[in-house]
């Protein structure tokens, strides 16, 4: 037994999971994971919940790729295999066939998509390999499918797109506001925190949702406005702050610009009005305002119930108006906590995988900035905007985009309206899809590259409170397959680049002398179980609290940004009468890609399912196990019904983790008019009963 123990390892991880950012130490003995133990984790302590404890059989999994695969045509059959291949054959046909599109059709004929399951390592040479080795911006992330519209409300009104406080800081307030956010299952381990300091400190919590989840059942308020219309009682509670004289008028005054023209703009936001729009009671609107009022500092909280909407970025504005306004800002306990979901969705845009941003928010039509990053590269740079993930498939369809390089991301399963972007996908060109396992995705590539997840590699995330830890290889990679940073490298350089990064701390030395966010950020002052949240200056000094003097514009302000109330794109209708809400549970992680692999958590939730509520179950005479069909205006799945008041009338929900059915059949062409994320939660189906039982 003394030699088993000598052979057991300890090596300090960070969850791969949400973007709570718990980090332990994981016990491993060859490639058995033995244990996971939290100890010194700088935003868990001791605490994990369910799916970083014991979510890792997925590194071991069956359909974990060990080669590359090359898509092979059979003449004989007339259909397709993919063939098992050499690392120099799959890069020798990607090499091939990324300079005959971009001879033929321009840089722009090419486009990649960065991963916030990958560390910001990877999303940064993702970048570098698009714009500076092909000479194209279309580089994106999935942050475009959940929390662009949080970084687009934030930075229209406080610059930076993240949480303006740590998680700590989220105990100190007197009131905690979480709009659409499931936080109890999407982030438990936050959540934790928010009933720890509501149960004992008396904190008070208001929660606005159209599902009645753990949350908002111990809410001091729950209210449930009709679906998306969040902005309308956001700004009715401005409003009457204003006409109430209770907003911070000494805050206003020396940090916010604008306030004359937010004011004009929430004049139609009476409470008559909300309450029609909303079916919020003028009451709780009042008892909301009230509160804010004498509450020793608000935190708000929110998370995919705001952004995937057409009006998600609008409403995202609308909460950092409302904060603004009551001098909620740069305090503990105040301030703005958009909730990442991905462990590194954070990290991905952070580092620049964007298709308008270089690393750290650095705009690549800014000449200043794009200058910079020419010098650093010793190559010129593209000008011009790149491609978001919905406009590749755009592109893709009208025949100018040709080629799609796409690392740790499922898109068939995880973007909106499923039967569209498997068009898109089985149209492109060429496809290359890198991931941990064969995908939903990955049966339309032409080629499929190996990659390594967290536990085989090094390296760093960003998690929602801006807050970069590292990681350390606990396990070597399995087979042929290679962490994603070696895997882009060895792409550049066929394509003619010299990279010679021999380790991850290496890129990110480049990144901090490229980047003013990150400029004292190294591997060394990441050490173990230390993080930094940024900015962080050069001396290594980081920021737990944004704002506390004053606002990163150039004047040292905020900006109120007004806004206007635009009605939601699909509502229910005679053929599509019932409201379709989805979202994340406990157990499994989005579509349950790494999940649904570990027995444990597939035995507990093996099957997806349908929320009915009692009174529509009971409208039309099924019962929990009765067997349902679907139906939108983009597509149709089946599913069986649980009955339960979690949901309202004619409201159903879904949570999105299923392979089989995926709710995204059902999803729509709808996006949010200013950063185009689809708006998940917008959609009107019809139910046809299959069996009753
Ligand atoms: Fe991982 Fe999030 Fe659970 Fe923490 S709360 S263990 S980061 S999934």
């Amino acid at each position: 037994s003394k030699m088993r123990e000598a052979r057991v390892k300890r090596t300090k991880t960070v969850c791969t999971y949400c973007g709570v950012g718990c980090s332990f130490e994981v016990w491993t003995r060859d490639r058995h994971i033995l244990k996971i133990e939290p100890e010194h984790g700088p935003a868990n302590g001791i605490s994990t919940c369910v799916k970083g404890k014991f979510g890792y059989d997925y590194v071991n999994a069956t359909n974990r790729l060990h080669t590359p695969l090359i898509r092979k045509h059979d003449p004989k059959t007339g259909s397709d295999t993919f063939v098992e291949a050499t690392w120099d054959e799959a890069l020798d046909l990607i090499e091939k066939t990324f300079r005959e599109i971009k001879e033929k059709h321009g840089p722009d004929a090419l486009a990649f998509i960065a991963s916030s399951k990958c560390t910001n390592e990877e999303s940064y040479l993702m970048q570098k390999l698009a714009r500076a080795v092909i000479g194209t911006n279309n580089i994106d992330n999935c942050s475009r499918y959940c929390q662009t519209p949080a970084t687009m409300g934030l930075s229209r009104t406080v610059k930076y797109g993240g949480d303006s406080g740590s998680i700590a800081d989220i105990e100190k307030a007197g009131l905690v506001i979480g709009i659409g956010t499931n936080t109890s299952e999407s982030h438990p381990v936050l959540a934790t925190r928010v009933k720890r300091s509501h149960k004992l400190r008396g904190q008070r919590l208001i929660v606005s949702d159209l599902r009645k989840h753990e949350m908002a059942e111990r809410a001091d308020l729950f209210i449930r406005p009709n679906p998306s219309t969040d902005l309308v009682w956001l700004s009715a509670v401005a409003k009457y702050t204003i006409d109430q004289g209770w907003h911070d008028a000494a805050f206003v005054e020396k940090w916010v610009n604008k306030f004359e023209e937010y004011k004009k703009s929430l004049e139609p936001f009476t409470l008559e009005f909300a309450e029609r729009e909303t079916g919020v009671s003028r009451e709780h609107l009042i008892q909301i305002a009230e509160e804010i009022h004498k509450a020793k500092g608000t935190c708000i909280l929110w998370a995919m119930g705001v952004t995937q909407h057409c009006g998600g970025s609008d409403t995202s504005t609308a909460i950092s108006n409302l904060l603004l306004l009551t001098g909620n800002y740069g305090k503990p306990g105040t301030g703005a906590y958009p909730l990442r979901g991905h462990n590194n969705v954070q990290g991905a845009s952070d580092f620049g995988s964007m298709p308008n941003y270089f690393p750290g928010y650095q705009f690549v039509d800014d000449p200043e900035a794009r200058g910079k990053f020419e010098a650093a590269w010793d190559v010129t740079l593209p000008v011009k905007k790149g491609l978001d993930n919905h406009e590749m498939m755009e592109a893709i369809h009208k025949g100018e985009l040709r080629s799609l390089y796409i690392k740790g991301e499922d898109t068939i399963t995880s973007d909106g309206n499923a039967n569209d972007v498997g068009q898109a996908l089985s149209e492109v060109e060429f496809l290359v899809v890198q991931d941990i396992s064969f995908s939903e995705t990955a049966k339309f590539a032409n080629v499929v590259l190996p990659a390594s997840p967290s536990l085989e590699k090094d390296g760093t995330f960003v998690s929602t409170e801006r807050r970069i830890q590292r990681l350390y290889r606990a396990l070597d990679p399995l087979g042929d397959s290679l962490p994603d940073w070696q895997i882009i490298q060895l792409i550049a350089n066929r394509l003619g680049a010299e990279w010679h990064y021999a380790h991850p701390s290496e890129i990110m030395d480049e990144i901090a002398k490229l980047t003013p966010l990150f400029a004292g950020v190294n591997y060394e002052r990441l050490e173990g179980f230390k993080s930094l949240q940024w900015p962080v200056a050069i001396d290594g000094t980081d920021t737990p609290l944004l704002f506390t003097d004053g606002f990163p514009f150039d004047d040292g302000k905020a900006k109120f940004y007004p806004l206007s109330w635009v009605p939601p794109s699909e509502e229910t209708s005679d053929e599509f009468d019932l409201h379709l809400n989805n979202g994340r549970l406990l157990e499994h992680f989005e579509q349950g890609a790494m999940t649904y692999r570990v027995p444990g958590i597939e035995q507990i939730t093996p099957l997806n399912w349908l929320e009915v509520s009692p009174e529509l179950a009971a409208e039309r005479g099924i019962e929990s196990g009765s067997k349902v069909e679907l139906k939108s205006k983009w597509g149709t799945i089946r599913a069986h019904v649980l009955v339960t008041d979690r949901v309202e009338g004619k409201q159903l929900y879904m949570p999105m983790n299923s392979v089989d059915q995926p709710v995204n059949r059902l999803t729509g062409a709808h996006v949010d008019r200013a950063t185009h994320t689809p708006a998940y939660k917008e959609v009107s189906v019809n139910m046809r009963v299959l069996s009753q039982r």
